[in-house]
């Protein structure tokens, strides 16, 4: 069954609901977004030449667009490869080689001529713009037919060798992520509304499909971003608002809230989630907010599904492990079994940590082109997360630790090793090593520890700068600490324990 069935079957079933909106200002209702849609897949199957199975990037920020884009894609049996708007057009480029996407779409300011560069592409397009509006005088194509194994969604996450790979996410995966949504995290009714405050690019975009099957209302906040003066304004005037966002955003929009003393009432559900959320953090926001929280934990490999806490455990206040319970990510969602492993595989008993296995309907079968990632990851039927955690008697998880050093700074992933290799190409560096540090606001700050060359000198504004050359703003170091030389042990690796403490230690 292909994913978009979901909207054809809402737009039979209920045409005259209002469906999109930017802001406060209706685009389409059902009926409407659903022959949009229509007549954009038939360009992309017709015009553009491409066949089911064809991939298509979105590199562009969040717009009501994109959403259009993602069924017009499914729509016409192709997959929708998201491309994070804040990466940089290098990145870009290699996720569109590895991929061979044939066709992307860009945001209407995205001038970046680069991009056509990428051998698969046939064509840029700007969403938006006059091509798109273009697409409108196409007739209308049948829904193309896709099995549950299709390909739906490719999905690039970092390794920890700085080179993405792609999540292959079938039809099947994100209809069981549906139906864990309505099982584990909530319920939607019509006069629900889902409004998109993370980027689309990533999981809040899919949990789209959950209002989307009830034909409830999406909104894309006008200036595509999060702003949380802005998104308490349209949960006000909206009311049962639902949106996603990382622990970071969360902490912003409370602060706001409390700030103000702005009226909450409009959220119905915050799921937060994708980072750490720490407990003093989720009670102050409960605090200020009330009971609308839920949080997810899941990964690229199993999208919003490994496990969830719900509203209920959140507000159960008089139990006796309360504060235990809303410092985990809660418990395995209904269509996955979640093990903590030792290393070679075998269970572990109840309250030691290990490594969290996952598997069912909702996680993903391999990276794409990937055999050896694959191998590495998948064994057995189950998913290797690199996530270290310790489940208690009632089934609550708790993540201790991410056993890569990954860095999650504002809710995004950012790897080391990545930002070490850029750094690396510095002729005034000799040794680098990149750690995270934890910030009140982000979650988490890049620090990067520089042995110099002999007699070079370099300024931080001069490494700032060659890092915006080669990656994404968001990944930069904030804080540069020069050593005379990195910590290792007797193998020549760089202990990362040590310089934490030195961090520790001189702040
Ligand atoms: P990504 O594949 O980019 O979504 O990153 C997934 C990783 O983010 C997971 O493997 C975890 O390390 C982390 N993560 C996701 N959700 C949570 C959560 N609720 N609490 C703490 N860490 C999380």
């Amino acid at each position: 069954m292909n994913v978009a069935q979901l909207l054809a079957r809402a737009a039979r079933v209920y045409p005259t609901r209002p469906a999109l909106f930017s802001g406060t200002r209706l685009l389409s209702n059902y009926g409407q977004l659903s022959t949009r849609v229509a007549r954009m897949a038939r360009c992309l199957r017709d015009e553009a030449g491409l066949a089911p199975g064809d991939r298509v990037a979105l590199y562009m920020a969040n717009s009501p667009a994109y959403l259009e884009l993602i069924y017009a894609i499914w729509w016409a049996g192709l997959v929708v490869v998201p491309i994070n708007a804040k990466l940089h057009p290098k990145e870009a480029l290699f996720i569109l080689d590895d991929s061979e996407s044939s066709l992307l779409f860009v945001a209407e300011d995205n001038a970046d001529a680069e991009l056509g560069n990428a051998p698969s592409v046939k064509r840029v397009l700007r969403a938006g713009g006059s091509d798109y509006a273009a697409m409108q005088a196409a007739e209308p194509l049948p829904l193309t037919d896709r099995e549950p194994d299709d390909l739906a969604w490719l999905f690039y996450t970092s390794g920890t060798t700085g080179r993405p790979k792609g999540v292959m996410e079938t039809h099947r995966m994100l209809l069981a992520m549906t139906a864990c949504y309505f099982t584990d995290v909530d319920g939607v009714d019509a006069h629900d509304t889902m409004l998109y405050a993370a980027p689309i690019s990533h999981g809040a975009g899919l949990y789209n499909i959950p209002f989307m099957v009830r034909a409830a209302k999406h909104v894309v906040p006008e200036s595509g971003g999060f702003d949380p003066a802005e998104l308490a304004a349209l949960a006000k005037h909206y009311g049962h608002v639902t949106l996603f966002a990382a622990p970071t955003m969360v902490k912003r929009l409370v602060d706001h809230q409390a700030e103000t003393g702005a009226d909450s009432s409009g959220f119905k559900t915050i799921i937060y989630g994708g980072g750490p959320m720490y407990l003093e953090d989720i009670k102050r926001a409960l605090d200020v907010m009330g009971q609308c929280f839920a949080q997810i934990y899941g990964q690229g490999e199993s999208p919003m599904t490994i496990t969830a806490l719900s509203r209920e455990h959140l507000s159960d206040s008089k139990h006796p492990r309360w504060e235990q319970r809303i410092a985990s990510v809660g418990v395995a969602q209904s269509l996955v079994e979640v093990r903590i492993a030792a290393a070679d595989g075998t269970p572990l008993p109840t309250g030691e940590p290990g490594e969290i296995l996952v598997r069912g309907d909702p996680v993903m079968s391999g990276y794409w082109r990937n055999a050896e990632a694959t191998a590495r990851t998948v064994r057995d039927g189950w998913l290797w997360t690199g996530d270290v955690g310790a489940l208690d008697a009632d089934g609550f998880l708790t993540l201790m630790d991410r056993s890569k050093d990954v860095i999650i700074s504002g809710g995004s992933n950012i790897y080391p090793r990545e930002v070490e290799e850029v750094l690396l190409k510095h002729p005034a560096i000799a040794e680098v090593s990149v750690i995270g540090r934890r910030h009140d606001e982000w979650g988490e700050e890049v620090v990067a520890f520089i042995v110099r060359q002999p007699g070079a000198t370099v300024e931080q504004s001069d490494l700032d700068n060659f890092c915006l050359d080669h990656i994404a703003r968001f990944k930069r170091p904030r804080v540069y600490r020069l050593i005379d030389a990195l910590p290792k042990n007797n193998y020549g690796k760089v202990l990362k324990t040590e310089l934490r403490e030195i961090l520790k230690r001189d702040g």
